[in-house]
């Protein structure tokens, strides 16, 4: 599982779902399946607030996020 923060965003991979041709970008990329969360962080360290901002396919060449339903999302983890 990878994990990785920026500005208050949490990222966080739950499949990696191999290479294919990203629609944005056109090239041939490693895509994964995320979910991004917003997080309010006390001291940095203490959670106190957490929300699903966005589910999609990250473009691990472009950073662009293809968004997903929960429903698409839920699909695609399954298979
Ligand atoms: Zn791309």
């Amino acid at each position: 599982m990878v994990v990785f923060y920026s500005y208050g965003s949490h990222f966080k991979a739950d499949k990696d779902l191999g290479i294919s041709k990203c629609e944005n970008c056109n090239y041939e990329a490693k895509k994964l399946l995320i979910t991004e969360k917003y997080k309010i962080k006390l001291f940095y360290v203490f959670p106190l607030f957490s929300k699903v901002k966005n589910r999609g396919i990250f473009c691990t060449h472009c950073g662009n996020i293809e968004p997903l339903s929960k429903k698409e999302y839920d699909e695609m983890k399954a298979k």
